[in-house]
């Protein structure tokens, strides 16, 4: 029989879920119950499931958490207090705000109050620095899940050329980073990019982080490329809203090494590794 090329995220997540719950076995043998805060605000229902779905996967390993629901009319200062609370507050490691926030909200600041060390989503400032620099810091999950699932197809990634589709703060530039630091060859294709599809050909690997669903059909990839999609999408499909990725995977699949379907792919490995990076906080702080 073949074998599949489809890359099973929610299998791989297991096994990063896996790890963290023995770190979380030595930390509270060291007396230390990891604690995640999640701030929400408004009722963006896309958001509130992913929030739920946090809150879930740390109570199963055993992170308490701790979500605070405000008010869409909520106001910046409002938002930088509480955050300013809970820098301050031993029992939380970890602190993410869910994003998007509304509009009148300064999303920069707000990220920025965060402490650094709790920054478990690793947005700030300070850990963005460190990821280019190359320090050790809290890096972003979705790009650090990206990597772990390249990583199960291809463990070696020196020399190899890896195209990043879109350069988002959240996704595409700490992807473009870290594959860099992999020894990568990276191209960023981005809403402006003349050609995109003749450039994302030449690719040994693509992540496609667009936000655009079916965007990447054959045209797009060469044959034996490692396919990674970000993309998820709520698109209408026979009369009801199915998930969408960037990729055209009934295309893509048949011409790719390996390809990660959505759901089922890069998602389940973002959750795994907020949960890790909660438990690497919570160990930075009783040892820095
Ligand atoms: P974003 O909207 O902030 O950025 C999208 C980027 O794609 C932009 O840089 C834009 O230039 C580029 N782009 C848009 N259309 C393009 C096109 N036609 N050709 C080339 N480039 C194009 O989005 P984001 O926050 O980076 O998220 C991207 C997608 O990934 C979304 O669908 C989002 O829902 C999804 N996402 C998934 C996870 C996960 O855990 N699976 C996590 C974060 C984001």
């Amino acid at each position: 029989m073949k074998k599949s090329n489809i890359i099973d995220g929610k299998k791989v997540a297991k096994s990063v879920i896996k790890g963290v719950k023995e770190d979380i076995k030595i930390l509270e043998s060291k007396g230390v119950i990891p604690g995640l805060a999640v701030i929400i605000v408004g009722d963006d229902p896309g958001s509130k499931i992913y929030v739920a779905r946090k809150r879930e996967m740390a109570r199963k390993v055993g992170i308490k958490s701790f979500v605070f629901e405000m008010p869409s009319q909520t106001d910046t200062k409002e938002i930088i207090d509480k955050i300013k609370v809970l820098n301050l507050d031993n029992s939380i490691h970890g602190i993410l705000v869910q994003l998007p926030l509304p509009k009148h909200i300064d999303t920069v600041s707000i990220i920025n109050t965060i402490d650094p060390s709790k920054d478990v989503d690793g947005f700030t400032v300070e850990n963005v620095g460190k990821l280019v620099t190359k320090q050790d810091g809290l890096a972003p999950c979705t790009p650090q899940g990206c990597l772990h699932l390249i990583k199960t197809i291809e463990p070696n990634l020196k020399g190899l050329h890896a195209v990043v589709v879109g350069r988002s703060n959240i996704v595409g530039k700490p992807v473009a980073d870290m594959l860099l630091h992999e020894d990568c060859t990276v191209t960023t294709i981005h809403s402006k990019t003349k050609n995109p599809e003749k450039i994302a050909k030449t690719a040994d690997i693509i992540i496609a982080a667009a936000g655009s669903p079916g965007l990447l059909d054959k045209n797009w990839v060469k044959e034996g490329t490692i396919v990674i999609d970000v993309g998820i999408s709520r698109v209408s499909k026979d009369n009801k809203f199915v998930l969408s990725g960037d990729v055209n995977f009934q295309e893509v699949q048949k011409i790719a090494k390996a390809i990660t379907p959505v759901p089922g792919g890069v998602g389940p490995m973002t959750i795994s590794y907020l949960l890790k990076n909660t438990v690497k906080a919570a160990y930075n702080s009783i040892t820095n």
